[in-house]
């Protein structure tokens, strides 16, 4: 039985055909599994099946944005001080940090800010969010901020959907 989720679905698909089966028409057929409503439900995502790596991909491959910094940042074309990266997403410490505790969390696929997601990429959002809970816990974070900025006016200087994590000092609100 595969999960509805399609995040998780990406996730438990991918280690299947690593670990078990040697293309995606023997996991189908052998799980009873509709592919074309599979391979639907991934393309939500930005994943399309590569029959070569025997694995759903990012469509990055062609549509990488060369010139966003954080699609970089994802790829590991440009380096960075990762905390976590998975099939979806990334995470990794600001360069510049505003408090003692301060990464980064991403989607690998483009988004431009908060004010892009949409039915389509929303699953993503919300597995950014399963993470982020997950990493302050493990960093032992009792409390946080987490803050999006979208547009100019509100300090977005990179347009690639991130979540900034902050801990470590006290906040002040309203935030500036
Ligand atoms: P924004 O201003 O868009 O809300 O957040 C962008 C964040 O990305 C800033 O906090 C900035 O310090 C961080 N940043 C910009 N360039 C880089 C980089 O090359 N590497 C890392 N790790 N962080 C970056
Ligand atoms: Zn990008």
């Amino acid at each position: 039985m595969l999960p509805n989720d399609p995040a998780m679905l990406l996730s438990v698909v991918n280690t299947y055909l690593r670990d078990e089966y040697d293309s995606l028409a023997e996991l189908c057929y052998t799980l009873s599994a509709p592919r074309a409503a599979l391979e639907e439900k991934l393309a939500s995502l930005g994943y399309v099946y590569d029959e070569a790596e025997n694995r759903f991909v990012y469509r990055e491959k062609e549509e990488i944005m060369n010139d966003c910094l954080f699609c970089k940042i994802a790829a590991g074309e440009i380096p960075s001080k990762k905390l976590y990266e998975d099939e979806l997403c990334c995470a990794f410490y600001d360069i510049a940090p505003q408090a003692p505790v301060h990464f980064l969390v991403i989607p690998k696929a483009h988004v431009a800010s908060c004010a892009e997601v949409d039915g389509g990429n929303s699953a993503i959002v919300a597995h950014l969010f399963e993470v982020i809970a997950k990493l302050a816990k493990e960093q032992g974070l009792a409390s946080y901020r987490v803050v999006s900025n979208v547009g100019e006016q509100a300090g977005q200087s990179v347009p690639h959907l991130h979540f900034h994590v902050l801990a470590g000092r006290d906040m002040t609100w309203p935030p500036g």
